[in-house]
Parts: structure tokens; C-alpha cells; sequence
């Protein structure tokens, strides 16, 4: 079976939430590849040991790679912890 790749992004506010719903989800992630913008893959990583692929950070463009493999089909699935309370100077992306 595909494995099919999962995407992590969670503004800082929000990253400790993430990380801790990644914990709590580790054993069901395994199935799947990860990634996340910069940030956010090393913290869920440090926190689950899984390995998750890190793209750029957020604000320096992390954002638009992920963008772009879910456009090509090569990320499947996106889980953002977004603040809504902060304005992100990369929210366009
Ligand atoms: P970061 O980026 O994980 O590198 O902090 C998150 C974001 O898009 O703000």
C-alpha cells in the first residue's frame, strides 16, 4: 500500500497544542510520512522521535513548499493548528 504523506504546521501560539496532539496521535502518525514547515517538524520530532521532514519555516516560504507538493500530489493531507488571534505577516501564503 502507498503510504501517503501527512503535512504539520502549526503557528507559534498554536505549537505547543500541536505538538501535544502529535503525542497523543504517535502511534496512528507512524503510518504515515510526515513533514512540516521548519519549526514545527523539529518540535514534533524532538517531542515523538518520529521523523518528520522539515520544509523551510513558515515565514521564510515553508508554506508555499508544502503549497506546492499538494498541488503536485506529493502531500496528501495538511493538519494546520492556525492562530486566529495573530496576525502572520506570511498569511497570504
Ligand atoms: P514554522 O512555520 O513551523 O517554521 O514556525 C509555521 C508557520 O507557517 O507559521
Amino acid at each position: 500500500m502507498d503510504r501517503k504523506t501527512i503535512a504539520l504546521v502549526a503557528h507559534d501560539n498554536k505549537k505547543p497544542e500541536l505538538v501535544k496532539w502529535a503525542a497523543d496521535n504517535a502511534e496512528e502518525l507512524k503510518k504515515y510520512d510526515l513533514c512540516g514547515t521548519g519549526t514545527t517538524a523539529k518540535l514534533v520530532a524532538e517531542a515523538t522521535g518520529l521523523e518528520v521532514r522539515p520544509y523551510l519555516s513558515g515565514p521564510l516560504g515553508g508554506d508555499l513548499e508544502i503549497g506546492a507538493k499538494v498541488a503536485e500530489g506529493k502531500i496528501n493531507a495538511v493538519i494546520f493548528f492556525w492562530d486566529p488571534l495573530q496576525a502572520q505577516p506570511h498569511d497570504p501564503d
